[in-house]
């Protein structure tokens, strides 16, 4: 018998392994997928010039500690996101303007007012400690702002916020839900910087996914099973036993579950979670959170004095952001393909999708049809909703009132099972380092619930 067995080796998993491994506990991780990682997961360019990142890309240094630990620990270069240049807004399919990266877009002076008067009420919400209050969670982003009296630029600024975070439209999270995810990550501005102050500071030049794969290797490979899909767990009073796809059983003293929540419901837990932790978890969704990445010989958009970074209302690509790693000769233009224009983009034809993004490119950076914007070295798409063990990304959100009404059992123990995953997280939820967060969480909740046990034995 296992002291405890961890389903899922994305980032929370990984961490949750690692620090009861590190309190002396025997481990075994059970992952349904042929690598580690979990929605990290960085893929090597045919080129030969470095890897594109379908998942997690972006870290902080100084606001991020655990990630920034690792970076260090594991000797891994990074690369800042790049500052220089004007930014293109995408206001329809015909209309565009350019601004300096990193301001407000050049609205009309009243349009502006109020963008600003929206952002720094939600700025100063998300600077306060607690969860937010019962009636914001049972009004809807959209709801919120509109009665404190957002104009038609600001709401659809703030939708633009919804689907670049959470890959949702505004009408589909709570005001709560979303002012807790700021109150988490640091406040709104710095869920939205890329420079120092935010969360799109850095990224790895050889892969977020170099992070998992070495604490893997701490963990020890012998030790992390993969290929090996969950599909039921027994919670028995002193053991869990854990089966997986192919029928083979783990038991242990305790069981982590790392998976996102709203999957929960896909496993045979027995005996069931109770009525309101099924009621909180079945209810919460994934967004449509995707990536279509755009690889080009040469960073042609440069030659204009352009970032990179656009944003459009009209989609089907509603931000970018250039990733190039110019020492590795890698220059790509990342696209987030979110929400409802993303539920639209993933039903069209690989070839489709592709033609669809590079004409807005062009657009944006105007760019005529014989340029280098239509001879991409290479494209990758990634749409995380028709990955089997992912079903969406970012994180799980939690449905209208859910988040304050289920909060004292949301992500708590139940008997002997615990749960991890970067929607629990206290700090940086959504991101790599809610995860690892989350995961010590857990591992230090299994390690005294254990260390207890062995106590009243004694
Ligand atoms: C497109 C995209 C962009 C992102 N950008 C960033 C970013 O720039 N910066 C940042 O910090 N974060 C970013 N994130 C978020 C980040 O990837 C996640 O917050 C983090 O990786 C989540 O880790 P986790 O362990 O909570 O969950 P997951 O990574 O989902 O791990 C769960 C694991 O459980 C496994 N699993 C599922 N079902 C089963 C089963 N039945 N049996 C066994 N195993 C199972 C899965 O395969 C997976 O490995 C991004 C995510 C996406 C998708």
């Amino acid at each position: 018998m296992f002291d405890v067995v961890i389903i899922g080796a994305g980032f929370s998993g990984l961490q949750a392994a690692y620090t009861a491994q590190q309190a002396g506990l025997s481990v075994a991780v059970i992952e349904a997928r042929d690598r580690v990682g979990g929605k990290v997961w960085s893929v090597p360019l045919a080129s030969g010039r470095g890897c594109v990142e379908l998942g997690a890309a972006w870290i902080n240094d100084s606001l991020q500690p655990r990630i920034w630990a690792y970076a260090e620990r594991f000797g891994l270069k990074v690369v800042k996101q790049r500052l220089e240049g004007r930014a293109v807004m995408q206001e329809n399919p015909e209309a565009r303007f350019e601004f300096p990266f990193g301001i407000t877009p050049d609205f009309t002076p009243e349009e502006k007012r109020n963008l600003e008067y929206i952002r720094d009420h939600i700025q100063a919400e998300s600077l306060k400690p607690g969860l937010p209050s019962v009636e914001d969670d049972d009004v809807s982003l959209d709801q919120y702002v509109r009665r404190l009296g957002a104009l038609p630029q600001t709401i659809k600024m703030v939708n633009l916020w919804a689907q670049v975070m959470h890959g949702v439209e505004s009408t589909e999270e709570s005001a709560a839900w979303f002012i807790d995810y700021c109150r988490r990550n640091r406040g709104l501005l710095a869920i939205r910087a890329d420079d120092s102050s935010g969360g799109q500071y850095m990224r790895f030049q050889d892969g977020a996914q170099s992070v998992a794969n070495r604490i893997a290797s701490l963990i020890g490979e012998s030790n992390i099973h993969l290929s090996s899909p969950v599909v039921s767990i027994q919670n028995d009073k002193s053991y869990v036993s854990i089966t997986t796809a192919d029928g083979r059983a783990f038991t242990a003293r305790k069981c982590i579950l790392s998976i996102p929540s709203t999957m929960y419901r896909e496993l045979n837990i027995s005996p069931q979670l109770s009525q309101p932790v099924q009621a909180v978890t079945n209810g919460t969704v994934l967004g449509d959170y995707n990536k279509a990445i755009v690889c080009y010989d040469r960073p042609w958009w440069r030659d204009h004095g352009f970032n990179g970074y656009f944003a459009s209302y009209s989609g089907p690509v509603i931000l970018a952001r250039d990733t190039s790693v110019d020492e590795r000769r890698h220059f790509s233009l990342t696209c987030f393909v979110n929400g409802e224009r993303g539920r639209e983009w993933s039903k069209l034809y690989p070839h489709e999708r592709r033609a669809v993004v590079l004409k807005q490119i062009a657009k944006i950076f105007k760019a005529d049809e014989n340029s280098e914007a239509f001879r991409p070295i290479e494209v990758f798409d990634q749409i995380w909703k028709h990955e089997r063990f992912s079903r969406g990304a970012l994180a799980p959100i939690t449905k209208l009132g859910h988040l304050t009404r289920y909060d004292s059992v949301y992500g708590k123990p139940v008997g002997n099972l615990h749960f991890v995953g970067t929607e629990y997280s206290p700090e940086w939820k959504g991101y790599m380092e809610g995860a690892l967060c989350s995961g010590e969480i857990g591992a230090q909740e299994v390690i005294s619930a254990i260390r207890k046990g062995q106590a009243a034995k004694l």
